[in-house]
C-alpha cells in the first residue's frame, strides 16, 4: 500500500529553507518529508511550488521569498543560473565558510558517529579569481567560433567571457587564442557529426611563476595554418612558456587525447606551492587552487608533528606534492599512487627539487601498502588523501594492523571521511581534530584535514 505524501505535484505551499544540498539547493522538510528547492538559503522563509515528488524526496521552484537570509548576495557573474560551475555565489563569503563547517560537522556526527573538535573553515582573504587552469569546449556560431561551457544538464556550448573564479589571465588567454583561430579559419569540433577541429583550449598558469601553457585541443593531426597560429599566440601572451597540441580524435566526454607534442616552447610550465617547486606538463593533476593548497598541506604536515626520525607513507600520492611537503621534516616518505604518469612527475619533481628521502611506488594503495606491511616495513605516520570515494577498506585494516602513531587524512568529501574515521575509531585511534579548508570558494565542495592518534 503506498504511503500518502505530505505534498502533492502542483502544490504551492510555504516553507522555511533548514540546509543546503551539496549541488547548492535549498533543502526544506514538510512533515520530515525533504524537497529540493534550487536558490532557497538555510534560514530562508518562501512561497514554493511543488514540481515533482518521489517516494522519499521531491522537487519545489522558489515563487516568492518571505524571509531573506542576511547572507544573501546578488551572484556578480552574469552567467551564474546557466553555467552551474558554481553553486553558491548567491551567499556571502562568510556564509558559505559557515554552510560548510556545518557540512563537515554534521556529516561526521551523522555518518560516523565522531565526537571531536571541527574548526572554523580556513578561508581565502580574496575568494575570487583563483583557479589557476581553464579549459573550455570551443562550438560555432554564425561569426564564427564560440567557447565557454557546457549548458547545464545539455551539450550546448555558451559562450564566455569572462569566469570569475578564473585568474584574469587565464581569461585573456582564451579570448586571444579564440580569436586567433577563428583568423586563420581553425573549425570547431562538431560532437554530433564527429566533424570538424578544435575540440578545447586549455590554459594553466603558475599562479608564483607568472608562466604559462596553452593546449589546443583538436580532432585531427592537422591544425590548418598552425604556423602562423602558434606565431600569434606567442606574440601575444605576456608570461607564454608553452604551446601544446594535443590530439583526441575519439568520440568522447575525456577532454584530452593520447597524443601530445610541443609546438612552441617548453614541455613543461613551473610553480610552487610553498618552496616545493614542481614541472606542470599538459596531462598532470595540479591543485587549481596553489593558494589554499598550501594551506591545507601546511596544516596536514602540522597534523603530521614531524621531528626529523620519522618514517611516512603518502597514500594516493599524485605527483608527490605532499610527499615532497613532508620529505623536509621527516626521515624518509613513501608515495603510492594508481596512476603511473603522475608517479613520472613526482619523481621529477623530487629531482628539481634535490629531495632525496622520497620513494615512490605505482599501484593501488590498498594492495601497495599490505605488501610492504608484509614484508615487515612500517610507518610511524601514515598520510591519505584519496578520491571522493575514500579509503579502500583493506588499506584502511592494514593500518588498523600496522599501528602508525599518527594518521593525517586529508579528504575531499566529508561523507567518506566521517565513514573511514569510523573504522579508524573501532580500531584504536582518535580523531582529535578535523581542519576544514576552502579550496573551492563559490562552490559546494570542502577540502578537509583530520589529525587521529592512536590510543
Ligand atoms: N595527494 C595528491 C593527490 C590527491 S587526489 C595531491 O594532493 O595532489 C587522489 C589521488 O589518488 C589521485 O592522484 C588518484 O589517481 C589516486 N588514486 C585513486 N585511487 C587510488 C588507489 N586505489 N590507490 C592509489 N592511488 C589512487
Amino acid at each position: 500500500m503506498s504511503r500518502t505524501l505530505p505534498v502533492q505535484k502542483n502544490d504551492i505551499i510555504d516553507i522555511i529553507f533548514e540546509d543546503l544540498t551539496h549541488d547548492g539547493s535549498g533543502v526544506a522538510k514538510v512533515d520530515g518529508y525533504p524537497l529540493f528547492i534550487p536558490n532557497g538559503l538555510p534560514g530562508e522563509k518562501a512561497t514554493v511550488k511543488v514540481v515533482k515528488t518521489n517516494k522519499n524526496y521531491g522537487f519545489g521552484r522558489l515563487l516568492e521569498l518571505q524571509k531573506k537570509s542576511p547572507y544573501r548576495v546578488e551572484a556578480p557573474c552574469p552567467i551564474y543560473k546557466e553555467c552551474g560551475g558554481c553553486q553558491l555565489q548567491h551567499l556571502n563569503y562568510e556564509g558559505q565558510l559557515q554552510i560548510k563547517h556545518k557540512q563537515v560537522q554534521d556529516v561526521l556526527t551523522r555518518i560516523g558517529k565522531i565526537n571531536t573538535t571541527v574548526h572554523p573553515t580556513l578561508g581565502m582573504k580574496e575568494p575570487w579569481r583563483y583557479r589557476n587552469k581553464v579549459q573550455v569546449p570551443i562550438g560555432e556560431q554564425e561569426d564564427g567560433l564560440i567557447g565557454g561551457f557546457y549548458q547545464q544538464r545539455s551539450h550546448q556550448i555558451i559562450n564566455m567571457e569572462e569566469c570569475l573564479i578564473q585568474q584574469e589571465e587565464n581569461d585573456y588567454v582564451i579570448k586571444k587564442v579564440k580569436e586567433i583561430c577563428n583568423k586563420y579559419g581553425v573549425s570547431a569540433y562538431d560532437e554530433g557529426r564527429h566533424k570538424g577541429d578544435l575540440r578545447h583550449i586549455m590554459a594553466r598558469r603558475g599562479l608564483v611563476t607568472g608562466e604559462m601553457m596553452v593546449v589546443l585541443i583538436t580532432r585531427t593531426n592537422e591544425l590548418v595554418n598552425k604556423n602562423k597560429i602558434v606565431d600569434e599566440i606567442a606574440k601575444s601572451i605576456p608570461g607564454l612558456k608553452s604551446i601544446i597540441h594535443n590530439v583526441n580524435n575519439k568520440k568522447t566526454n575525456v577532454i584530452m587525447g593520447d597524443t601530445t607534442k610541443v609546438l612552441w616552447g617548453e614541455e613543461t610550465i613551473t610553480d610552487y606551492i610553498g618552496d616545493v617547486k614542481f614541472a606542470i606538463s599538459a596531462r598532470s593533476f595540479y591543485q587549481v587552487n596553489p593558494e589554499q593548497t598550501k594551506v591545507l598541506y601546511e596544516k596536514a604536515l602540522e597534523y603530521a608533528g614531524l621531528q626529523g626520525e620519522e618514517s611516512v607513507i603518502d597514500a594516493y600520492c599524485g605527483i608527490g606534492t605532499i610527499s615532497l611537503f613532508l620529505a623536509k621534516k621527516a626521515k624518509k616518505v613513501f608515495g603510492v599512487e594508481i596512476v603511473p604518469q603522475a608517479i613520472d612527475d613526482a619523481h621529477r619533481n623530487a629531482k628539481l627539487n634535490n629531495i632525496h628521502n622520497v620513494d615512490f611506488a605505482v599501484g593501488e594503495a590498498e594492495v601497495v601498502i599490505p605488501n610492504w606491511y608484509k614484508e615487515g616495513n612500517e610507518a610511524d605516520v601514515l598520510v591519505v588523501d584519496p578520491p571522493r570515494k575514500g579509503c579502500d577498506e583493506a588499506l584502511l585494516q592494514t593500518i588498523i594492523e600496522m599501528r602508525p602513531k599518527k594518521v593525517v587524512y586529508v579528504s575531499c568529501n566529508p561523507a567518506t571521511l566521517a565513514r573511514d574515521l569510523r573504522v579508524l575509531e573501532d580500531g584504536g585511534y582518535k580523531t582529535l581534530e578535523v581542519q576544514p579548508v576552502d579550496m573551492f570558494p563559490q562552490t559546494m565542495h570542502v577540502e578537509c584535514v583530520a589529525q587521529l592518534k592512536l590510543i
